[in-house]
C-alpha cells in the first residue's frame, strides 16, 4: 500500500506525523469501510467481515498497512491483519483459551503457569490486532479493573511469591502504555528483592516501530537485566524502520529475540522461513522460538499440518547456521511448557542411525 495515499487519506497528515507513534496509534484503521476505501471494495472477500469484527475487532496501524503489497489476497501482511470470515466459521467446540491461561490466574490478568516466572497481561489492546493471536478472546472483553488496581493486585501477589524470579510483561501489547506507567511497573517490580529478571513481550517493533523512542530506551535501560521479545513472522516485516527500532533497544543494552508463529500461507515455505531467519540474523535479532500455531478459536485456518511443518524445519535445520535457528515448539497447557518439535521425524532419526559409529565413541 502506497504511503502517500495513506497519508492523504488520513486527512493529509504531514510526513512528521508518520514518525509519531501516538499519531500512528490514533489513526489505526478500525473500520471495514475505511479498509474498503483504502484497498478497494473488490479486494475484500465480502460484507461478512463486519460479522467478524463484531466478534474480533479490527485495528491496523497506517505503518503496518503500508507494508502491504497491492491488493493481493495472499499478501502476508494482509493475511495477518485483515479479518477473514474463517475466524468465525469454525467448530464451536474449539477452545478460546487453548493454553488454559485463565485457570492459572491467581489475580486478574496475572498468569502463573511455571513456578519461577509469571506473565503480567497489562492491557487487552494492541497497536495492530494479529488475526492469528491466541489471546484474541481478550480483545472484545472490557477491562473491569482500572489499570492501577490491576497493577497493585499483581505486584502484591508477586511480592508474596519468593519463587518467582522473572516477570514477563505482555498483553495485548504493553508498549501501547505511556512511558510513565511502564516505568512505575518496572521500578515496582525491580524493588521486589526476589525479582532478578524482567522481560517485555511486544510486537511494536514490527507493527509500530516508531514507539521505540530514545526516551523509552533510556528509561528501559535503567531496569536491566531486561529482555525484549518481539514477533516478526515474515521477511517483508523487516524494514529500515523495524531494524532501527530493534537497534535502538540493542544499543540500550536490551537483547532482542524473536518468537514467530508458523502460519499457513504466510511463512510455511522453506524459502520464506529461511529469508525470515537470515533477515533477523542480519539485524541482530535472535530467532528464539517458532511456535506451532495454537488451536485457538478463530485461528484454525492458520494452523499448518504437523508432519509437513517438521519436514520444513528439518530442511531449515540442515541449511541454516545455528545462530539462525529458533526452537520449533508446541506450547501445551499447564506447566508442561513448550514441547520441542525439531528432530522428531523418521528422516532425522535415520540420519542419526547412520552416524551410530560416531556416537559409539562417546560410550
Ligand atoms: S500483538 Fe501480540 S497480543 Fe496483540 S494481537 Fe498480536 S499476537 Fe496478539
Amino acid at each position: 500500500m502506497n504511503k502517500k495515499l495513506l497519508l492523504s487519506h488520513l486527512n493529509n497528515a504531514a510526513a512528521k506525523d508518520w514518525r509519531d507513534w501516538r499519531w500512528q496509534f490514533k489513526n489505526r484503521v478500525t473500520r471495514i469501510e475505511t479498509l474498503e476505501t483504502l484497498l478497494g471494495k473488490t479486494a475484500l472477500p465480502n460484507d461478512g467481515l463486519k460479522a467478524v469484527t463484531s466478534v474480533y475487532p479490527l485495528a491496523i496501524t497506517p505503518y503496518y498497512l503500508s507494508l502491504m503489497q497491492g491488493n493481493d489476497i495472499h499478501d502476508p501482511i494482509r493475511a495477518q491483519c485483515v479479518p477473514d470470515p474463517r475466524e468465525i466459521s469454525g467448530d464451536g467446540n474449539i477452545p478460546e483459551d487453548p493454553l488454559e491461561e485463565d485457570s492459572h490466574m491467581p489475580v486478574p490478568k496475572l498468569v502463573h503457569r511455571y513456578a519461577d516466572r509469571c506473565l503480567a497481561i497489562m492491557t487487552e489492546t494492541c497497536a495492530t490486532y494479529c488475526r492469528h493471536c491466541n489471546r484474541k478472546r481478550f480483545w472484545s472483553h472490557s477491562n473491569h479493573l482500572s489499570l492501577k488496581t490491576r497493577m497493585h493486585n499483581m505486584l502484591r501477589y508477586i511480592a508474596e511469591m519468593p519463587q518467582i524470579r522473572e516477570v514477563i510483561i505482555s498483553g495485548g501489547d504493553p508498549l501501547i502504555l505511556d512511558d510513565h506507567i511502564l516505568e512505575y511497573l518496572l521500578s515496582s517490580l525491580k524493588a521486589i528483592p526476589h525479582i532478578d529478571v524482567l522481560r517485555i513481550g511486544s510486537r511494536v517493533p514490527v507493527v509500530m516501530p516508531m514507539r521505540i523512542t530514545g526516551e523509552l530506551c533510556r528509561m528501559l535501560k535503567r531496569y536491566r537485566p531486561l529482555w525484549f521479545n518481539t514477533q516478526f513472522n515474515h521477511p517483508s516485516e523487516i524494514t529500515s524502520e523495524s531494524a532501527r527500532a530493534c537497534n535502538m533497544l540493542q544499543e540500550a543494552g536490551i537483547p532482542v529475540s524473536n518468537q514467530s508463529v508458523l502460519l499457513q500461507g504466510i511463512n510455511d515455505s522453506p524459502e520464506v522461513m529461511r529469508n525470515l531467519l537470515y533477515g533477523l540474523q542480519k539485524i541482530s535479532v535472535r530467532p528464539y522460538y517458532l511456535f506451532h500455531c495454537d488451536p485457538a478459536k478463530g485461528c484454525l485456518h492458520f494452523r499448518t499440518e504437523p508432519k509437513a511443518s517438521i519436514a520444513l524445519m528439518e530442511k531449515i535445520w540442515q541449511q541454516c547456521s545455528g545462530l539462525c535457528l529458533p526452537q520449533y515448539v508446541l506450547d501445551v497447557p499447564g506447566s508442561a511448557g513448550k514441547l520441542p518439535l525439531n528432530m522428531l521425524s523418521g528422516k532425522i532419526k535415520n540420519d542419526l542411525k547412520n552416524h551410530q559409529h560416531f556416537f559409539d565413541k562417546f560410550k
